[in-house]
């Protein structure tokens, strides 16, 4: 089903059914042409275009799907308040220059129901950070990029660093399936002050988006007051701050070794670091982190 902007006539194909896409895409990949997949949830922004952007540079085919996946909220209210843009979004993606995009329902992604095939055995990745604070999330996201791996089977999978987390536990899915996908991950796309876009900063009004931008602030302001030695210090300013900018409550600032996210409780100088912050801003779960590179 061609859709297409009357200004631009430019073509992204939609597809709703899994068969459908997938004839689609045998054919394209017995011509040479390498897939780039850019799996979303919609209520699009400049980071997921990023990643769609990236995707073009790198391969031919760029598949973006959009899915609110409803195996990976772990509360409900969350869920029932995601923000849906799904016109917004074709029109954007096809400026963008997408070439296909994939919209299945519920019923077509889990024709025998949503509870979970399988156990992933995702280890330590689940029991910190966002595992810790979002019981089963981890292995809903596994379920639902399991599926839409095994549908779309690109050569790339494109990510956003936003989701840290996320993409160690992809990485690990990846290896775990033993798939040949290569995994892209994209730095944080940040509006002009530093908030780091997101879905649900639609749910925060103007004030209360600059408000949220102390997450940011306080991570650039350790990176100023980082040494060697213990770290909890740092780690508690920063909650103190949070809280005094108005945040209701934190679940967790951490500094950690990036790639175990083992946190780091006492450095010795020479160690790359990232630094994660998940809190709550007038109801809603915000969360990010930054490299800190020596
Ligand atoms: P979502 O729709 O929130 O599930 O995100 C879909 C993809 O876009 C994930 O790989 C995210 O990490 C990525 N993403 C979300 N926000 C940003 C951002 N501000 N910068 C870069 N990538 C992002």
């Amino acid at each position: 089903m061609p859709h297409s902007t009357n200004a631009l006539q430019l073509h992204m194909v939609l597809f709703k059914k899994i068969t459908q896409l997938q004839q689609y895409l045998a054919k394209a990949v017995t011509t040479g042409q390498q897939i780039g997949f850019v799996p979303t949830m919609g209520a699009l922004h400049e980071g997921h275009l990023q990643l769609v952007k990236q995707s073009l540079q790198t391969t031919q085919l760029t598949v973006c799907s959009i899915f609110v996946n409803p195996t990976q909220f772990n509360d409900a209210n969350d869920f029932d308040k995601y923000p849906i843009t799904l016109e917004a979004d074709i029109e954007c993606l096809e400026q963008q220059g997408c070439h296909v995009l994939f919209i299945p329902s519920v019923q077509e992604m889990y024709p025998t129901g949503v509870q979970a095939s399988q156990h992933y055995p995702l280890g330590n990745l689940e029991n910190v950070l966002e595992g810790a604070f979002r019981p089963n999330h981890y292995q809903g996201v596994c379920q639902v990029v399991h599926r839409l791996l095994d549908i779309v089977q690109p050569h790339q999978l494109f990510l956003g660093q936003k989701d840290f987390q996320q993409c160690m536990v992809l990485q690990w899915l990846v290896d775990f399936l033993a798939l040949p996908t290569q995994i892209h991950i994209v730095p944080t796309v940040r509006n002009t002050q530093g908030l780091a876009l997101s879905s649900r900063n639609t749910r925060l009004t103007e004030p209360q988006q600059q408000q949220a931008l102390a997450i940011y602030q306080n991570m650039a302001w350790l990176k100023t007051q980082l040494k060697p030695g213990k770290l909890t210090a740092l780690t508690e300013h920063i909650k103190t701050n949070l809280l005094a900018a108005g945040f209701e409550k934190i679940d967790y600032v951490a500094i950690c070794e990036p790639t175990t996210l083992t946190e780091v409780q006492e450095w010795d100088g020479q160690t790359n670091l990232v630094v994660l912050v998940a809190a709550f801003l007038h109801g809603v779960r915000l969360i990010d982190n930054e490299y800190i590179t020596i």
